[in-house]
């Protein structure tokens, strides 16, 4: 079955080339019916605001949680925001699949893009080249959840086991491991 990617904004086109050089066979999920053939789903990154108004909109919420119950998602910086229980900004209603909170501008009023070099748990390979745009900050984790990688003391890639988070853009460059990673969550 081929991995959905969540297509009402952003970079979803860069995701579904990254799973094309995994030999991962993709579809852009836009209607609540797209995801009856979906073995995973990536909601990538955007603007959480606007994804959660396209979400309502599209009525896909109660499909999400439902598809989400035993297929893995994995939500990349807005897509991250969206998987949190709690988020500081009203304006978005995160779907609570990760025991994460999340602060929209947890960088403060600066805005923060850059790459940076991050250490992989699962990986003994050379850094992952991290883009980070406006990227969100994981304020706290519940038990429930395993980081993967930080940056500085900031968890930036997290798990639960089922889903997969993480506050950059794996989807630029040329490296495919976080990829590789969320395709093994769905072997399972
Ligand atoms: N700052 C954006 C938000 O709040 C996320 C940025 C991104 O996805 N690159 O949704």
């Amino acid at each position: 079955m081929p991995v959905g990617v969540l297509a009402l904004q952003g970079d979803f086109e860069k995701h579904r080339q990254m799973l094309q050089r995994l030999d991962m066979e993709s579809i852009p999920v836009r209607y609540p019916d797209n995801l009856k053939d979906c073995s995973g789903l990536i909601i990538p990154g955007g603007e959480s605001t606007t994804l959660t108004k396209q979400i309502n909109y599209a009525n896909l919420r109660a499909p999400l949680l439902e598809f989400a119950d035993d297929k893995p998602v994995f939500g990349t910086c807005a897509g991250l925001i969206m998987l949190a229980e709690t988020v500081d900004d009203d304006r978005v209603a995160p779907l609570g699949l990760l025991d994460m909170t999340v602060s929209r501008n947890g960088w403060g009023r600066q805005v923060h893009s850059s790459t940076e070099e991050l250490k992989l748990s699962f990986s003994a390979g050379t850094p992952f080249q991290a883009v980070f745009i406006r990227a969100p900050v994981v304020t706290g984790t519940g038990p429930s959840v395993t980081i993967l990688a930080s940056y500085g003391d900031q968890p930036v890639l997290i798990t639960d086991g089922r889903h997969l988070a993480c506050t950059f853009h794996p989807e630029l460059g040329e490296d495919c491991r976080v990829h590789e990673y969320f395709k093994r969550l769905m072997d399972v």
